[in-house]
């Protein structure tokens, strides 16, 4: 059986951090991988994570399962970060998941399940996963129009005319915020514009916000969901603890359903713990204890809160530094866009061949569509960067 296989395709970006590993240049730089790192180039874990860690290890009493849906207080705490005050919160149900990647998979196999003809339209481009994980679960996949090549923003009338033509079959996954790759967040009006189509048409919003408190600030971030949440009937949320709580390898998320009714947000969560227990039953507890941990008190949400806005402020820092380090070489303001855009990400709008002299000229690993995580670069080599992004974009 095993015979019959092909070789599996390599993942362009994990395979990125391999050859970074290997490649022996003394002036290498990360710019691949979308994980934060702090100045030093580590990626460390938040002391309000080793605190609730600490906590959890002196007061745990037993491994035994927890249930499928996870900690339900765990469920709650991450539901009030998203939806608290919205009309969209007591018709919401949630389940804890293994990571965002694990909601976006059991909210497409949710929509599969309740209607097997759905479409769900992705961006243009979208972080790369969202495809082949709609696809795997049997749904159609179409995209629309995001980013405009030229100003290195949303191209928002392209965008609202193609959305135009969803209806009630459709499901339009939206990024909640810092969009991945290319850093260009949705403007109020254009969250408001989708909104009014949403209603209009009746397609069904899908939010991936996998980077809350990245972008602007954790209530900022998740404004364009909210705005949603308040309105519209049925939205289906999938959210990550990856980054604003430095989790990663722990597998944290949360599979969030709005329904028209609590009954039916019930009913759907259900569900997906049906789904859950046909894959792989039950998330795992550590990353979503130390969440809840830290969400159930004061002093530690204080602390975290603290953490993730340092975490912002350097990725600001470093945007508004190459901006201007490029500004200073160019004498405009072409590269203005990199301290406009979003979260850790942005899309410089480079050639592949520009992609690739800069890692075969400057040792600079950045993905191939050109996209660069901002928050692997450090303070001292912003000029090295700056020097060869002119270099190959001659
Ligand atoms: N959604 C988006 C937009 C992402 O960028 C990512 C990856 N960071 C994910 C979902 C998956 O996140 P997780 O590591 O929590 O599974």
């Amino acid at each position: 059986m095993l015979d019959l296989l092909s070789p599996a395709q390599q993942d362009p970006i994990l395979s990125l951090s391999i050859a970074f590993r290997e490649d022996n240049r003394a002036e290498k730089m990360d710019l691949g991988i979308g994980v934060y790192k702090d100045s030093q180039g580590n990626t460390p874990i938040m002391q309000a994570v080793k605190a609730a860690q600490q906590q959890l290890a002196d007061s745990q009493t037993t491994k035994s399962y927890v249930g499928l849906a996870g900690s339900e207080a765990y469920n709650q705490a991450m539901t009030n970060l998203l939806l608290k005050g919205t009309d969209g919160f007591s018709r919401s149900a949630a389940v804890q998941t293994p990571g965002a990647s694990g909601a976006l998979r059991m909210l497409a196999d949710l929509m599969y399940l309740a209607k097997p003809i759905t479409t769900v339209w992705i961006s243009d481009p979208s972080y790369v996963n969202h495809k082949p994980v709609m696809e795997a679960a049997g749904l159609t996949v179409k995209f629309y129009p995001y980013f405009n090549a030229t100003t290195k923003q949303v191209d928002a009338d392209a965008m609202l005319d193609a959305l135009a033509s969803a209806g009630p079959d459709d499901v339009v996954l939206l990024h909640g915020c810092c969009h991945n790759p290319t850093g260009a967040d949705i403007r109020p009006e254009h969250w408001q514009a989708i909104n009014e189509l949403a209603q209009k048409n009746g397609f069904t919003p899908f939010v991936d916000i996998a980077y809350q408190g990245f972008g602007e600030g954790l209530e900022e971030d998740a404004n364009g969901l909210r705005l949603l949440a308040d309105s519209v009937e049925e939205m289906l949320i999938a959210t990550s603890c990856s980054k604003n709580f430095g989790l990663y390898r722990e597998r944290t998320g949360a599979a969030i359903v709005i329904g028209k009714s609590a009954k039916e947000a019930g009913n759907a969560k259900g569900r997906i713990l049906q789904l859950a227990r046909a894959t792989y039953t039950m998330p795992p507890d550590h990353g979503a204890a130390i969440v809840e941990t830290i969400l159930t008190s004061d002093e530690l949400t204080k602390q975290w809160k603290d953490e993730l806005d340092a975490m912002r402020g350097r990725i600001i820092t470093l945007r508004e530094g190459l901006s201007s380090a490029l500004a200073a070489r160019t004498g405009d303001n072409r590269f203005d866009f990199i301290k406009e855009h979003k979260g850790m990400f942005s899309m410089l709008g480079l050639t592949q061949e520009q992609v690739a002299k800069l890692h075969d000229d400057f040792g600079i690993y950045a993905v191939g569509d050109s996209r660069i995580n901002v928050a692997g670069l450090t303070e001292t080599r912003i000029d090295y960067l700056a020097d060869a992004l002119i270099a190959v974009a001659k």
